[in-house]
This record gives structure tokens, sequence and C-alpha cells, in this order.
């Protein structure tokens, strides 16, 4: 089928920011709204992902002015919200990210914090539209909630004029700090041009203001910027999010499938550790839709599905696929040469990665969850003119840290291994420890890059 303005996909949403300013709260909030409304319902929690039908969206953004003028011309919206991933920038569908728009929420409280920043930079590297969601509006001072998820400017008109200035004077601050790291905002009823300054919306993930005009946003950012890229596709497209494992399925990958419609035994391609795994799919998983959560099973079973859904994956030797990369189909695995040409496309990803690698073997060895984290941290490296020796996705394990001991006679600060978000096993611990050898972990990029920096500074002297 052609691809047309008439026939989108959902656009994929994630969200992102610093801990504790109310990233889950806010997805909460939007999902209550609409559960608690039986008429819009059908909110379904997928793998790794929430998906709101367009009617639910619609309810609620039609509130605002603006809201009554778009148009409500895709199915859902898809808000990536695996627990626990916060960097979603990072997983990549085809080279660019795989969110179309993300929301970036800040403290209005706090302002910028590390993470925020963090998750600009990552923005920022994969060029993905955003809005900022300004969260917390309630915990101002003097603050008078407005009930039934109130649109924000409804609700800061009946504001008492100190509230207002208060208001106005953090919204400025924030403004302030953004242009600093180079952001033009604006509130987005003053934005006058969504190319080139971000809106700033803000929001209270618990007396729910903010919510319509949120999600009137999400669905005018698409339609202003991404038509194009949310036309529909057959072509296959789909990006492994996370790499588990489940009792009773052994080692599954959970994906999103982003473009075209997958079935039960195909034949498909991830991305391992040690090169291509090709397998074929035994079943398509999703949960079940709310009303039957109780159900025991945990799963249901599809023939097939269609895009834009979070499914879950099971098949054999999953085992070293490696989360943040693309999932492809093979039409036929006796065709030698299109096996050869899904490798490759497949494997691109990672042997971009693999190129950084220093072909001396000397340097320092990095470990992280995702391709994509692998690469922020690659890119970080490769600015301080650091050579990287080894590379690894996953847990760090006892042979990771022997690797990384070879480093100890030719260059001893460089017999270091820095992991992001990822898990050291004890024995690796125990090991680096009587070895000598230092690992440097933290869940936040920048954490591992002052940790690292510092330590480079104390060694060099
Ligand atoms: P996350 O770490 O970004 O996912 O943050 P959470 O959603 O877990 O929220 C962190 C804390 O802030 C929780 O105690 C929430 O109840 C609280 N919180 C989140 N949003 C709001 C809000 O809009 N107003 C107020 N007063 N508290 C909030
Ligand atoms: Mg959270």
């Amino acid at each position: 089928a052609a691809r047309t303005r008439d026939h989108l996909r959902s656009p994929i949403i994630c969200i992102l920011g610093h801990v504790d300013t109310g990233k889950t709260k806010i997805l909460d909030r939007i999902r209550r709204t609409n559960v608690q409304d039986a008429e819009a319902g059908g909110i379904t929690q997928q793998i790794g992902a929430t998906y709101f039908p367009i009617e639910a969206v619609k309810k609620e953004a039609t509130k605002i002015e603006e809201g009554k003028k778009l148009l409500y011309n895709v199915p859902s919206l898809l808000i990536i919200d695996t627990p626990g991933h916060e960097s979603f920038t990072n997983l990549r569908s085809r080279g660019s990210s795989l969110c179309d728009i993300a929301i970036l929420v800040v403290d209005i409280m706090h302002g910028l914090e590390p993470q925020t920043r963090e998750s600009i930079d990552l923005l920022k590297m994969r060029k993905t539209p955003f809005i900022v969601a300004l969260n917390k509006i309630d915990r101002m001072y003097d603050w008078k909630a407005q009930p039934h998820n109130c649109p924000t400017r409804a609700s800061l008109e009946k504001q008492p004029s100190h509230v207002r200035e208060e208001f106005f004077r953090r919204v400025k601050e924030t403004k302030l700090q953004l242009a600093e790291i180079g952001f033009n905002t604006e509130l987005y009823w003053e934005n006058k041009d969504v190319r080139k300054t971000v809106s700033l919306v803000p929001t209270s993930a618990i007396t729910g203001e903010g919510m319509p005009d949120l999600l009137m946003l999400l669905m005018a950012l698409p339609q202003r910027l991404l038509t194009e890229r949310l036309m529909f596709t057959d072509v296959l497209e789909a990006t492994v999010l996370e790499v588990k494992v489940i009792e009773g399925l052994g080692t599954t990958i959970d994906i999103v499938l982003t473009g075209g419609t997958i079935h039960e035994g195909d034949t498909i391609m991830v991305v391992g550790l040690d090169g291509p795994i090709v397998t074929t799919i035994r079943a398509l998983l999703t949960p079940h839709p709310m009303k039957e959560m109780r159900v025991k099973g945990q799963y249901l079973h599809h023939k097939q599905i269609k895009a834009a859904q979070g499914i879950k994956i099971s098949a054999d030797g999953l085992e070293k696929a490696v989360a943040g990369t693309q999932l492809m189909v093979v039409e036929d695995a006796n065709d030698e040469e299109e096996m050869e040409y899904v490798r490759e496309e497949v494997m691109k990803d990672f042997q971009t990665i693999l190129t950084s690698v220093d072909r001396s073997g000397l340097g320092v060895y990095v470990q992280a969850s995702t391709l994509g984290s692998l690469e922020a941290l690659l890119e970080y490296l490769r600015s301080e003119k650091i050579p990287v020796a080894g590379i690894n996705i996953g847990p760090v394990h006892k042979r990771d840290v022997t690797k990384a001991s070879t480093m100890l006679e030719r260059r001893k600060e460089y017999a270091t291994i820095l992991a992001f978000d990822v898990p050291v096993e004890k024995e690796a611990r125990e090991l680096a420890e009587s070895e000598g050898v230092q690992i440097f972990t933290a869940d936040i990029i920048y954490h591992l890059f002052d940790q690292f920096t510092a330590y480079m500074e104390r060694v060099k002297k």
C-alpha cells in the first residue's frame, strides 16, 4: 500500500527527565483520567508502552481552543514507559530515535537538574522534537487547585495575583536556564514557531491541571513536524527495548513494532553480542487488556500484530540479543543473498560502534545496558580522546574484568571499566579489587563521566 497522509501510524512518545520530577505520575494521571471514563476507555497497557486511543485523547485535548482545530488522524498515542528505562531516546529505529517526540519533565520548583541536561543532550543527539512539562505547579505556595483536569490557562486565571507572580517568575527562571544551554522556549500559548522554539506546558500530575494541554500538544507537534515520518509503511520496523528472562518462556525480547505487520512463525534476525541471531518467533505476546488483568496465563497470544505496538517475543537463542537495536524479518531463510543483506542491515549500528574500538587494543573497557547508551559513552570518550579497547552490553562478568586487566601492564590508568546502567557481578567486583581494575558504575551518564574524569585527573598527577 502507498504511504499516504490518510494512513498514519501512532506517534511514539517517550517521557524523560530528572528523577522525581513526576514522569510516572504524569503517565498515571493521563491513564487514570481515561480509565475512569468508561466511554473513552480502551487504554491498554502494552509491553513497555501504553496505548491511548485517539478518542480518549481528543476528549481531553478539545477542552482547549487550540485542540479543537487539530486533526485527530492517528490511531492512538503510544507512550513508552518501560520502568527503569529512563533514556528511551537512546533506543533507535533505523538510525534515528525510536521516539517521535519526547516529553521532558522539569519540576517547576527545582528548575533544571543534572539529568534534565543529560536528557536534553540525548534529545539533541537524536534530533527528537520535544515539549517541556513544567510539573508540580500545585506545589507553589497558595496554589488554588482547579478540579477535573483543568486546562492550565483557565487555572492560572483563577489564581491570586501573588501566585501568578511566582508562576511567571519560575517560568522565566527555567526559560533562562534552558536558554543558557541553547534552547529557546516559550509557554506554549505564546509559542509562534514550534520548529525553532520549544513549548513549555505547566502541569500538575496530582491535580490533573494541564493534562488537556499536554495531550493537545502531543497531538499538535507531530502534525506540524512529523506527518511524513508517521505515514504507515508495510516495511517491517521494530526495535528491541529489553532482553528479559521470563519464567516458563526463557529469554524473551520486548520490542516496539513501529512499521509493518509481524507474524507468529516469522524468521527474525536481531543483533547479538557475538553476531547476528537468526531465530523463529515461537509466540507473539501482549498483556491482557485492563479488565482481564487477573486472568492467569499472563499473556495473550497473537497470530499477527500490526504497527505500532509493544510486543513480547518468545523464541530460541535470544540470550545474547542486544537491547536498543533493530529487529528484521527474513522472508526466506534459504535465500543466502537475502540472509546476507539482512545480516548486514541488522548489524549496521553495531558495526559502527565496533569501529570506535581501538585496533591496537589499547584503552578502557566500556559496558552499557543498550546500544544507544553505549554509543553516548563512546561519543564522550572520543571527545575526551580516551581510547576504547573493548565494549560489551549487559552485566559486568569476571571475563570482562579479565579483559580490562590486560591493560595493567600497558597503561595502568586504562585498566578501567565504565559500566553504565548495568549490574556488576559479585565475582567480577572481587576480581577487580584483587587485580587493581577500576570499575566505575552509574545510571546517569554524567555521573560516570564525572567519576572517570576525576580519576584521570588523579592518576595524571
Ligand atoms: P519520577 O521519578 O519522575 O517518575 O517521579 P514520580 O512520578 O515517581 O514522582 C515523584 C514524587 O513527586 C512522588 O511522590 C509524586 O507523588 C510527586 N509528584 C509527582 N508529580 C507531582 C505534582 O504534579 N505535584 C505534586 N505536588 N507532587 C507530584
Ligand atoms: Mg518513575
